[in-house]
């Protein structure tokens, strides 16, 4: 069996600070690293410290330098961690420093230094966590709750206010994600183009360098780390095409997951939806200038009240228009406590039933368009299925989204495996899938 990684603790300053220091205690002994009780036996040793007067900051700085001296593998956390320049100019070798309550920075910079053993046989939980989903992919939550008040939702009153996670605990969970055979992070939140506008865009440190809590900085650092990495729940912000290029450039997916929910300014209007601005169309044919590969994703609700029937036909050429490659449609619910079940003009039931019918139909016909342009194209594709009695995969297409859009049926494939990527051509469509057979080398 592989030897448990050893941490040194010294825990410094007042009750709320050793309060920290069993959290962090307690996450990594949950990881499976042991604690030693000298400098000797540590493989790295952890300064939880003080800053609050400034004999508690010289206390610190020096219970730094004698860990330094003993063991010379060290990483600071705590109040005086806010002081990074003093830290850093008195002892320029420490490996990390992260501020008070950062525990996530504080365990991925652990991570980094020191990356856990797995031990699958004291082990309850795999190296990248407990997942619901396949080994091949996995939902990466950057933000929890939300700053908007669209009037049909109720998610702020149950989840509160947007809060974003350090840039450094979602880079460092990516990262144990890909080690342990993840090749598709889908990036999901609430509003993904808004965060880091709770925390002011604050910077962490992942392997020595500062990243800014911002959606294009954390956008380009998943980009880089070579699963594919795709992106839910943006909304279209002018900050949005700069994302754009890192997928004309390749980094990220040509895949945007807009729920766009109506395009009518009448109804969009009366929903409360975020960043809801007239000139939606002229941005979505900016960003097909940009990346021409682009699919777009997104959801509409029919039957909103008030939505009347020029709404309702505004919506549907619109969705013509703008060439939404996948669309979902839900007849509006009253869900109890949003502040749209107060207005008027309330949608019959089987009004909403024939326009849910008619905005499906349209959808079908956008997106058997935008798949026949495919038709003759070699792609990549992420396999989920493996068929061997019918000689055939079933895999995906960079702008096909797990679970909620199409697939890539490919025939005449042998020996390949869920997970793998391959090329294959493409052969023929119909509304919702692609058809394909492997590419000739
Ligand atoms: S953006 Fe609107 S619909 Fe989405 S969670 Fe926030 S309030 Fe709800």
């Amino acid at each position: 069996m592989n030897q448990a990684p050893k941490i040194g603790l010294v825990s410094l300053g007042c009750p709320k600070a050793l309060v920290d220091s069993e959290r962090i205690m307690t996450t990594l002994r949950s990881q499976g690293y042991s604690f030693s009780r000298d400098y000797e036996g540590a493989d790295i040793v952890l300064v939880n410290t003080c800053g609050f007067l400034d004999s508690a900051k010289q206390e610190s700085l020096e219970a730094i330098g004698e860990a330094l001296n003993e063991n010379g593998r060290v990483i600071v956390t705590g109040c005086l961690g806010v002081e990074e320049g003093l830290i850093r100019e008195t002892h320029p070798s420490v490996l990390a420093i992260t501020g008070p309550h950062q525990y996530e920075s504080v365990v991925s910079a652990v991570h980094q230094h020191l990356p856990p053993v797995p031990n699958r046989f004291v082990d309850l939980v795999p190296e990248s966590g407990l997942k619901l989903t396949p080994r091949h992919y996995a939902y990466l939550k950057i933000s929890e709750g939300c700053n908007n008040r669209c009037s049909f939702c109720i998610i702020p009153q149950i989840r509160g206010d947007l809060v974003s996670r350090p840039a450094a605990g979602i880079l460092g969970e990516a990262e144990g994600l890909i080690r342990s055979g993840v090749k598709e992070l889908l990036v999901i939140s609430q509003d993904t183009s808004a965060y880091g506008v709770d925390v002011k865009f604050a910077t962490s440190k992942y392997r020595g360098r500062e990243v800014k809590a911002k959606f294009y900085d954390l956008a380009k650092e998943l980009g880089q780390m070579g699963a594919w990495t795709r992106l839910h729940y943006v909304y279209p912000y002018p900050h949005v095409d700069q994302v754009i290029e890192l997928m004309a450039e390749g980094l990220v997916l040509p895949y945007l997951d807009i729920p766009f929910q109506h395009a009518s300014p009448n109804v969009l209007k009366s929903m409360r939806r975020p960043a809801n601005q007239e000139k939606t169309l002229d941005r979505i044919k900016k960003w097909r200038d940009i990346c021409p590969d682009l699919a777009i994703r997104s959801n509409f609700i029919v039957g909103y009240p008030g939505e009347t029937e020029e709404d309702f036909e505004f919506l549907l050429d619109w969705l013509e228009e703008a060439e939404i490659d996948r669309a979902g449609c839900f007849k509006y619910e009253p869900v109890t406590g949003a502040p749209a079940n107060e207005l008027d003009g309330v949608v019959p039931e089987e009004v909403k039933d024939e326009r849910f019918a008619q905005l499906m139909e349209v959808a079908q016909d956008v997106s058997f368009h935008r798949l026949q342009q495919k038709v003759g194209r070699t792609i990549d594709v992420i396999v989920d299925d493996v068929r061997p009695e019918e000689n055939r995969v079933i895999a995906r297409s960079k702008w096909d989204a797990p679970e909620i859009d199409g697939n890539v049926i490919v025939s005449n494939a042998t020996g390949i495996k869920i997970g793998d990527i391959v090329s294959v051509t493409v052969t023929d469509n119909d509304e919702y899938d692609l058809f394909a057979t492997p590419a000739l080398h």
